[in-house]
């Protein structure tokens, strides 16, 4: 492991880097970027450079299997240690579980903070919890390192961090991951020094996808691309099969609503998203392929055909558009908007599916 297998933004990686080398890191950092554009990644490559116990030649980098950087590495899966963390607290008493905050720890010096659920805000006990031990030298490090996942915060836990970096110890970084840094007080944003990964090219996106999924063909590895807006983690996590499952159910839909005719192909698809938590999950997908295949069409409408998304299914796009009208695609995302809200007060998914497509064809 290097910071070579961090994919895009070399500059930015690479003054981070030299700033590490001249010890004038600073002890704030705000990490921004779109989702999936690596800043957890990179911040806790970076609590692994500031750690790492295998000497390096040049720039600072971590070697990923000494002692320090195998536990830091270990919260890299941060969905799992999230998760667990969440099983925990919920095992526990109810009186315990009101002073239980969630909190990601593989190593003891390096604390990892995430959204606290259900609000998914950083509450001000998570804060506390930094302020308890961050005044103390590291035990095992040389730095210790905290990074908040999320922009988020409560009133009172974004004025407690605020305290922290008036005021940080020489050996402590502290990293605000932040999709948008305008969310966090205008005080924090101005005591720490703010690193933006742009999001990548779709060509650098899909060389990196060429390695990991050599079995895509081009065109889908052009679609997934496409379809992560720049943001690798997201294309490597992109669950390429349900997606063309979910897109030839969506494009059924929008056809059967177009077409008019015969709903008895429609019915057989909106039968299978049952209630549960798995044909939640499958429901979502096909919402969000919707909105991807209207929004597409309105590109073609709007006679922008470059920023079609899905480009490997343009011809039954094109066929679509010739009957799609501007106002329809509109009415269409507001009706699609209404059968999210019903699904979040738990309406029957297959019915509200079935409503919106035919609801569709008298627009
Ligand atoms: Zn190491």
């Amino acid at each position: 492991m290097s910071f070579s297998s961090f994919h895009g933004n070399d500059d930015v990686v690479r003054r981070m880097r030299e700033a590490l080398a001249r010890e004038r890191f600073p002890h704030g950092v705000i990490l921004s970027g779109p989702t999936g554009s690596g800043k957890y990644t990179l911040a806790l490559m970076m609590a692994q450079a500031m750690n790492c116990l295998t000497p390096a030649d040049g720039l600072p980098d971590f070697c990923g299997t000494c002692s320090n950087c195998t536990r830091i590495g270990q919260a890299a899966d941060l969905d799992t240690r999230f998760a667990e963390a969440v099983e925990a607290r919920e095992a526990l008493r109810e009186t315990d579980k009101k002073e239980t905050r969630i909190l990601v720890q593989t190593h003891p010096d390096v604390l990892v903070i995430p959204p606290d659920p259900p609000q998914m805000l950083v509450k001000v006990d998570q804060v506390r919890r930094v302020i308890a031990n961050i005044y103390y030298r590291p035990a095992e490090a040389r730095e210790r390192v905290y990074i908040f996942t999320t922009s988020a915060f409560m009133k009172e836990a974004a004025n407690s961090l605020l305290k922290i970096l008036e005021e940080p110890p020489e050996f402590a970084t502290l990293f605000l991951l932040a999709e948008n840094p305008g969310a966090l007080l205008p005080t924090i944003r101005s005591r720490c020094v703010t690193f933006t990964l742009a999001p990548l090219e779709s060509l650098a996106i899909e060389q990196d996808l060429a390695g990991l999924h050599p079995e895509w063909t081009p065109a889908q590895r052009t679609l997934v691309a496409r379809l992560s807006g720049g943001a690798v983690g997201r294309a490597r996590g992109f669950d390429l099969p349900a997606y063309i499952t979910a897109r030839a159910n969506a494009l059924a839909v929008l056809s059967s609503a177009l077409e008019g005719n015969d709903h008895s192909a429609l019915f057989k698809i909106t039968e299978t998203y049952r209630a549960g938590a798995d044909g939640r999950d499958k429901t979502e997908h096909l919402l969000r392929t919707l909105y991807s295949l209207l929004e597409d069409l309105l590109w073609l409408l709007e006679g922008t055909p470059d920023l079609v998304r899905n480009t490997d299914i343009a011809r039954d796009l094109g066929k679509l558009a010739q009957t799609a009208s501007f106002t329809w695609v509109q009415e269409a995302g507001e009706r699609l908007a209404e059968v999210e809200r019903g699904m979040r007060r738990n309406l029957l998914r297959s019915l509200s599916l079935d409503a919106f497509a035919t609801s569709l064809e008298r627009a």
